[in-house]
């Protein structure tokens, strides 16, 4: 029996045209930071590790001025992963396996909270970060965790259920999990797509490495969604997240 939670891991305020590159400058928006736990019964899966704590009480120190000068934190005490998990009476050692869709500050923060479980990253964001590491911030993933790399698609129970999908683009090696529970299918996009706006109008943000490498992910995103009936959950949709079943109440 499979179970996913959403779990909530802050929220980042910022000028709206990073999102919407045709938008006029000044506005801002807000835009939730999210993990999510699915729970097989071959082991717990953490689907990336939001911000670190330290991002919060002192973002230049943790994020550097530039990160720091673009975003504002707005997240409440506790809407971090490790508490999230203690809210669901889970410490981080119960989990087995961490997928990080890729390696930007939002999605790979508390990497560092996760010393026993297996971090399962796309080989091209590994390569890239290895090879760039001013693309990324060190001090996020580049700890002594055991990560494998992987290349391409990837069955991670071995029964369909927790597929990563390498959709790249936003950064070299981004991918995003694909779960079936019977009827039941959720993709988790992560980066590959910010929100249902940018999948619905073919938008893509100022923060694109490869515009036409996104585009075909978001294409195959797209598919899945047409195609084969799985709900897409956007890694930033401030409008979808508010509507998900959050914390203790599972998605499925
Ligand atoms: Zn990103
Ligand atoms: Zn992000």
């Amino acid at each position: 029996m499979l179970r996913v939670h959403a779990l909530s891991c802050g929220s980042l305020e910022f000028d709206r045209s990073l999102f919407f590159p045709a938008d006029a400058p000044g506005v801002r928006m807000l835009i939730p930071v999210s993990s999510y736990l699915i729970a097989h019964p071959k082991g717990k899966l953490l689907f990336d590790t939001g911000m670190h704590c330290d991002a919060l009480t002192d973002p230049v120190a943790r994020l550097g001025k530039r990160i720091a000068s673009v975003f504002n934190l707005r997240s409440h005490r506790g809407e971090d992963i490790v508490s999230q998990l203690a809210a669901l009476g889970l410490r981080p050692d119960d989990i087995r396996y961490v997928v990080n869709s890729h390696f930007h500050f939002d999605h790979c923060g508390c990497n560092g909270s996760f010393p026993r479980a297996q971090f399962l990253v796309q080989r091209a964001e590994l390569t890239a970060a290895r090879a760039e590491p001013k693309r990324y911030d060190m001090k996020d993933w580049d700890l002594p965790l055991e990560y494998r790399g992987i290349d391409g698609e990837h069955d991670v129970f071995g029964d369909g259920s927790a597929v990563l999908l390498p959709t790249p683009g936003h950064t070299p090696g981004h991918q995003s999990v694909w779960i079936r529970a019977g009827e039941r299918q959720f993709v988790l996009t992560g980066d590959a797509c910010y929100t249902r706006e940018h999948l619905e109008k073919a938008i893509l943000p100022t923060n694109t490495y490869d515009a036409a490498q996104m585009t075909a992910s978001m294409d195959k995103l797209r598919l899945l969604r047409d195609r084969q009936g799985a709900t897409l959950l956007y890694g930033h949709d401030p409008e979808q997240w508010n509507a998900l079943p959050r914390g203790e109440s599972p998605l499925i």
